[in-house]
């Protein structure tokens, strides 16, 4: 075999430094934690669309390890230093090589380090020297900073939400790097960027909504003569940090002047758009009491505020109390975290009545649990297969998980926090959710997956939790003004850019 030498590598969460719960080991154990050889059988996602590219191009790969979970709070120290450890040896130990594919998130935080994926570029950057080419894929909800534009040739970030595209952009990345390494292009970047700090609500890529117009017209850009990538970034909202924002990263082929332009360009139809990111919620009660006058179901409450997919615990019952306060709730679904009442339903069994307090026990600061009587309609192991998404074909897992009722309410007791893609949790326990008059979806955009079709209306929640609908209300410490929301409008604007010049100095 005489093809170049890749080594790939992957590290991939998003955190949440407004509340939820500290990732360790055992959540990337729980998704998809495979050493060195074992990272080879994955043949799904970013890092299975990386691997098919390589191997079509006769690539030599050496697999470094591939982790990657649900999001959550922050990575505790011990686990981030154990899989940066092991990235950094297992590459130190593959040296030399021609390239370097890593497939990151961007929005990832470690206790004691703000920007892992900034960290870990640096590192490998520091270990190959800077000819060696060295490409990262990127979350749209990275938030790309400094450290990870300067130490990489090139950033390609996923382009669809929901995220569709996770195994074409592991194959873009992977394209990028061999013709780098082929010598058949300079891939020179930039990114530029405006402090808007919108959630997801209006973020989708589908359709005609402002995010969807700004990425089609930075996608279309790739067509042209000497544009090798073009992505958009809708920073993940719920971190407190410096220079958040989003905007427009372009990777042109020599040409460092129109890689500015375009990113310019993006930055500033951002930044013009910000109102029409900016999403508003309504107080429980009054989705709910809108929605009994609406004939059938179901009707969707977004109880965007507690999303796993955002980093939140996901223990919220803010929607069920107030499910609860309807004389006679009609058939409704909620999901709710709470490790101690699912295996107290596991150890009393099915058809058993309990009094418990459930709620708000992973991340107490957000409410207080609600003490109810309930019974265990059925008890799962809390495995599912994941259809789609970023851990298509992945085994998720809720751990412990009971089925229990309060008179038609019925709620789905999980042991942990999973990230919701369709209606895969509800379909593991036998429960087809577009039969219920509410159900409640504790996710931004992925409930569009399911409901789309079949939803009679959609209220967006204001509820406490860590993945608000909006920061409005949730001034930053690190960030700093003037921002969006927090500054409705910034004269004399200027993006700020950041170049991979220095690779080339
Ligand atoms: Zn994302």
């Amino acid at each position: 075999m005489t093809g170049p030498r890749v080594a790939i590598g992957s590290i991939l969460t998003e955190c949440n430094q407004f509340g939820g719960s500290p990732i360790d080991l055992d959540w990337f154990e729980r998704y998809e934690l495979r050493w060195g050889d074992e990272m080879l059988a994955i043949d799904a996602g970013v890092v299975g669309g990386a691997l098919q590219e390589l191997r079509g191009a006769g690539a030599r790969v050496t697999p470094l390890l591939a982790a990657s979970t649900c999001p959550g709070g922050c990575i505790t120290a011990d686990c981030y230093q154990r899989l940066r450890g092991e990235l950094l040896e297992r590459l130190r130990l593959a040296l030399p090589v021609h390239g370097v594919l890593l497939l990151l998130h961007g929005a990832a935080v470690a206790a004691g380090v703000d920007d892992p994926e900034g960290d870990i570029l640096q590192a490998v950057r520091q270990l190959v020297g800077a000819d060696v080419p060295v490409v990262a894929t990127l979350d749209l909800h990275a938030h790309v900073t400094q450290a990870m534009v300067e130490n990489a040739h090139g950033l390609v970030a996923w382009a669809t939400y929901p995220h569709r595209d996770t195994q074409t952009t592991g194959q873009r990345g992977a394209h990028l790097l061999l013709e780098t390494m082929a010598g058949r292009c300079r891939p020179t970047m930039a990114l530029a960027k405006v402090p808007v700090i919108v959630g997801g609500l209006h973020g989708s890529t589908d359709g005609d909504g402002a995010f969807a117009r700004i990425m089609r017209a930075a996608r279309q850009q790739e067509l042209r003569d000497g544009v090798l990538s073009a992505s958009v970034f809708l920073v993940h909202t719920f971190l407190d940090q410096p220079d958040l924002g989003g905007g427009g990263l372009f990777i042109t082929d020599g040409d460092a002047l129109r890689a500015r332009d375009l990113a310019e360009a993006t930055a500033g139809a951002y930044w013009d758009s910000r109102h029409e990111l900016e999403a508003t919620a309504v107080a429980p009660g009054d989705a709910i009491r809108a929605g009994m006058a609406i004939d059938g179901g179901p009707v969707i409450l977004v109880e965007t505020a507690d999303c796993a997919g955002g980093g939140a615990s996901g223990d919220s019952i803010a929607s069920l109390r107030a499910l609860l306060q309807l004389e006679t709730p009609p058939a409704s679904l909620v999901p709710v975290v709470d490790p101690a009442v699912a295996n107290a339903c596991h150890r009393a069994g099915v058809g058993a009545g309990l009094h418990v307090a459930m709620g708000h026990a992973m991340d107490p600061q957000w409410g207080t649990p609600l003490v109810v009587d309930i019974r265990v309609e059925s008890v799962h192991d809390g495995r599912f297969r994941y259809a789609g998404g970023i851990w298509d074909g992945v085994v998720g897992e809720m751990g412990p998980t009971a089925v229990v009722a309060m008179g038609a309410v019925l709620v789905l007791v999980t042991s942990h926090a999973t990230y919701d893609w369709a209606d895969e949790q509800w379909q593991a326990v036998g429960i087809d959710p577009r039969r219920a008059k509410f159900v409640v979806a504790k996710n931004p955009m992925n409930f569009h997956n399911v409901y789309d079709e079949v939803a009679k209306a959609v209220f967006i929640l204001d509820t406490p939790g860590p993945t608000p609908a909006t920061i409005a209300q949730h001034p930053l410490r690190h960030m700093q003004r003037p921002y969006f929301p927090a500054d409705d409008d910034i004269p004399d604007l200027k993006p700020t850019v950041w170049t991979n010049a220095g690779l080339y100095a």
